[in-house]
């Protein structure tokens, strides 16, 4: 198995420690992070891949210079709507940050800046940027061809993979993105169960599909009450019909979601959730609550889709099944799933997931398959297997300790934290149970304090979700939380 970094000599540091260098002596790392923050980053060295620095990592908003990717922002505005490739990626500064490469925990920007990246795509870089595993599993299947449009072994190797580690993955369907795998799954449940409902939770987030964009977020009083919860298009264009087909609860609110059945049970064909709600703030399930979901819909004849597009590979191997032991009937995965390479499943029992095989219903994709992405995911779902005993304790480790030191550098800001996923916000309760929950937040605010974080060379996503990466060291955290109190303090 080759090693997943390489750990060379990173500009301007010592060797970043790799994922077996977990401590938790929080207060004098801090103190060194603080003087690493001050005179070690932004020493110019030599960069990984050869190419010299073009300037500094960023130190303060006024050093911060960004022009580079204001000027491509400017041509970008001109052929691409809104600037942005996807609509996620707008907003937080005046205009979004352009990358030109990425390696183990950082992120250089266009005019030679570098982050310590928490982003990580979103999720996929569980190995953080440019793991030596993946370029090489990619690099030897490009040389004997990136597509066939047809079977080939690594299909077959790449879905034995995913079903020798995701808890009751007897069959495994292949494709492209999280949008397409959390749409075919809703489609294979209405085909099975003959029924035509969905039930989901506000705030989860199932992918841009036309049967899973309702209730994404809390829409006030548009959504209706916490005990009738109202079916809130989440975007301009949903067909006729696309509302009426989902039914919506709070998350962890077991008397919403047992009326709902009670009224329309006969009609759900499947309840979906992300098991641990990481994209509507990192909320976890109230202790008895996923149980009392899977007993619900069994009762109810529903099948219980978990996504676990996030908490997949991520909060444990087999994701969120294993990490909370409760057994969903179909899973969905992708991000982390192929270490940074467009990829998705859909995993299940064969007597659900047949009914694909005999084209009822339909599962299409010229890119399903991709040699490429299955090469990736074999490697990544490889290490990840070999190494769970060091990968899951070092993801879990930096995180409390990421949110330990958040809390205490920079105390105005919530900080929500589960296992391998952490979330931040300005203004909202810390003990949310829901996305009701979190109308009180400042979403403006949060905007600032990440536009701050960029200033002092910390790349975060706007929405406040962070991850952490085998590549993360203690100092990457620390050097975070440093930035964070600082980033908060200059909000005033
Ligand atoms: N489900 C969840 C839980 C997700 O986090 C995402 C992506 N953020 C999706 C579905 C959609 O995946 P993709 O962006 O790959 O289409």
């Amino acid at each position: 198995m080759p090693t997943v970094h390489t750990r060379r000599r990173l500009p301007g540091r010592s060797v970043a420690r790799g994922w077996d260098s977990v401590a938790f002596d929080i207060f004098s790392s801090v103190k060194v992070a603080r003087t690493m923050h001050r005179s070690n980053i932004g020493i110019s060295g030599t960069p990984p891949h050869g190419t010299p620095p073009r300037g500094q990592p960023a130190q303060s908003a006024a050093a911060h210079d960004l022009s580079g990717s204001s000027e491509l922002y400017e041509r970008a505005r001109r052929v691409i709507p809104g600037g942005v490739t996807s609509i996620s990626r707008a907003g937080g500064l005046p205009h979004p940050v352009y990358f030109e490469r990425g390696e183990g925990p950082y992120l250089w920007d266009v005019d030679g800046n570098r982050y310590v990246d928490f982003v990580l795509g979103y999720g996929p870089l569980i190995f953080g940027h440019a793991p030596e595993l993946i370029a090489q599993a990619v690099t030897r299947q490009v040389a004997r061809g990136t597509m066939f449009g047809a079977q080939h072994r690594l299909e077959v190797e790449a879905a034995e993979r995913i079903a020798s580690v995701v808890p009751g993955a007897e069959q495994v369907i292949l494709s492209g993105s999280g949008t397409e795998a959390a749409m075919i799954a809703l489609r294979v449940a209405r085909a099975v169960t003959g029924r035509p409902l969905i039930l989901k939770f506000e705030g989860h987030y199932h992918g841009w599909s036309d049967s899973a964009f309702v209730s994404v977020a809390y829409r006030g009083a548009s959504a209706g009450t916490a005990e009738r919860p109202t079916s809130v298009s989440g975007t301009a264009g949903l067909p006729e019909g696309a509302t009426a087909g989902v039914l919506v609860a709070p998350w962890n609110d077991v008397a919403t979601l047992r009326a709902l059945f009670a009224e329309h049970g006969k009609r759900i064909a499947a309840v979906i959730a992300e098991p641990l709600m990481v994209n509507g703030g990192v909320i976890p399930p109230v202790p008895g609550f996923l149980e009392e979901l899977r007993r619900i819909a069994s009762e109810h004849g529903s099948l219980l889709i978990f996504d676990e597009i996030i908490t997949g590979f991520r909060l444990a191997l087999g994701g969120a099944q294993e990490h909370y032991g409760v057994r969903a009937d179909l899973a969905v995965f992708a991000k982390a799933i192929a270490g940074g390479v467009a990829m998705s499943a859909v995993t299940g029992p064969r007597a659900i997931l047949e009914a694909v095989g005999e084209g009822r219903p339909a599962h299409h994709g010229t890119f399903n398959g991709n040699p490429l992405a299955c090469a990736a995911a074999i490697a990544t779902i490889g290490y990840l297997a070999e190494h769970r005993a060091t990968v899951y304790p070092h993801l879990h480790g930096l995180m409390a300790r990421l949110a330990d030191g958040l809390r205490r550098a920079a105390p105005g800001l919530t900080v929500r934290h589960s296992g391998p996923v952490l979330h931040t916000s300005i203004g909202e309760p810390a003990d949310a149970r829901n996305a009701r929950d979190r109308a009180s937040g400042d979403p403006a605010a949060h905007a600032r304090f990440v536009q701050g974080l960029l200033a002092g060379g910390v790349h975060t996503a706007p929405r406040g979700l962070w991850y952490v990466s085998t590549a993360h060291a203690e100092e990457h955290v620390d050097l975070a939380i440093v930035a964070a109190g600082e980033a908060m303090a200059a909000l005033g």
